[in-house]
């Protein structure tokens, strides 16, 4: 799938830019796509994008290239792309008003029942994390811009609307570290059926619903079951996977009888089975509070690699970053509470915290502790 990206406010710093076009890359090896049957007009941008009326020129970026373009000169390459992305202002109070926010991206359907043809994308300049994390890893701006572009293609923002992979949402209880329990809601993303299977598997739970969703808006996955997923509503500064539950989700979008959008397996395998985040916790993870989960999975499998969850029993576990020889103890002082990100924070109730590892690294091996020497 080729994709381009056109902005009328020049370059980004170069950085951005550069993994602005690597993630170009991506999804030219990874989406495959038919080519639409009706024509992009420079009429539909004028219509559906309306600052870019005032626009005589603008510059483009490509999976290979980078040029200024006469806006004119832009019918072509509507024709050439499969997908384009219009870079459009953010107002900088919206920014300022969440720091958090570094960029957002919309749809843009023109004709129904088919695969929106163009998306919208806005960004946050100030509130680029750089700022704050000069060494942060380049490779952030990448996993931004595909989760970004995933949007605009529909992640999460499609509404099913033939309802049948409509889920309703769920009441459960929320058990926390002094016993008492508070009432949250659970709810699914649109478009999970394919995703679904692969789910169950991942998490070890045959009779996992569906597939949990940020918030009742129902665009991310759950920051606090899918972890590292690319398409959590946080990004991690240690980098994020495009798993085969995106996959399943993104290849479920569409509307209409034919599926808009196919993935290469064999392209996207090396990172989506690198996915580990929560593999094998079972349906106490997905449907119950950390601290029950930890309970239960303690006294039931008690090898089990809870990682980045923590407890004080957990003193026989270790972990280990490849290639180095020193070893760390799971044990309590290297367990702290931390706040839980993504469940229930559109409600702003009470904050749900969960013990996790300190420092822990991206990448470690997991493991029963060597006994002691002489012992
Ligand atoms: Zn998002």
């Amino acid at each position: 799938m080729k994709i381009a990206v056109v902005s009328g406010y020049g370059s980004l710093e170069p950085e951005m830019q550069i993994q602005l076009q690597n993630s170009l890359k991506w999804f030219q090896s990874s989406f495959l796509v038919e080519k639409s049957k009706t024509p992009v007009e420079i009429q539909d941008i004028y219509q559906r994008i309306p600052e870019y009326q005032k626009f005589s020129s603008i510059l483009v970026q490509t999976p290979i290239h980078r040029q200024n373009m006469k806006f004119q000169d832009l019918k072509t390459l509507l024709e050439i792309a499969d997908f384009t992305v219009f870079v459009v202002a953010q107002d900088p109070k919206k920014c300022q008003r969440d720091p958090d926010l570094l960029a957002e991206a919309l749809p843009i359907v023109l004709v129904p029942d088919e695969r929106p043809p163009l998306a919208m994308m806005s960004i946050c300049l100030q509130n680029n994390p750089r700022h704050q994390n000069p060494s942060l890893d380049s490779r952030f701006f990448y996993d931004l811009f595909r989760h970004e572009i995933l949007h605009g293609l529909g992640y999460g923002l499609i509404i099913d609307k033939s309802s049948i992979t409509h889920k309703p949402s769920e009441k459960y209880i929320w058990n926390h570290s002094n016993g008492l329990g508070q009432p949250e809601n659970r709810h699914f993303l649109d478009f999970d059926t394919f995703a679904l299977e692969f789910t169950k598997k991942h998490f070890s739970c045959e009779k996992m619903k569906g597939v949990e969703a940020d918030g009742e808006r129902k665009n991310h996955l759950n920051e606090y079951i899918f972890g590292n997923e690319l398409m959590t509503t946080h990004l991690e500064a240690t980098g994020n996977i495009f798993s085969w539950i995106s996959v399943g989700i993104i290849e479920r979008t569409f509307n209409g009888p034919n599926q808009w959008y196919h993935i290469n397996r064999t392209f996207i395998s090396t990172e989506a089975d690198q996915y580990s985040y929560g593999k094998k916790f079972g349906c106490d993870f997905l449907q119950k509070s950390c601290h029950d989960f930890i309970k239960i999975t303690e006294k039931r499998s008690p090898t089990l690699n809870i990682a980045p969850f923590c407890s004080k029993n957990h003193n026989h576990m270790c972990y280990r970053i490849p290639s180095s020889e020193k070893l760390y103890k799971m044990s309590d002082k290297d367990c702290e509470m931390r706040r839980v990100i993504g469940a229930g924070i559109d409600k702003g109730g009470e904050q749900r915290r969960c013990p996790m590892i300190k420092h822990f690294p991206a990448k470690f091996e997991f493991f029963s502790c060597p006994p002691p020497p002489g012992g």
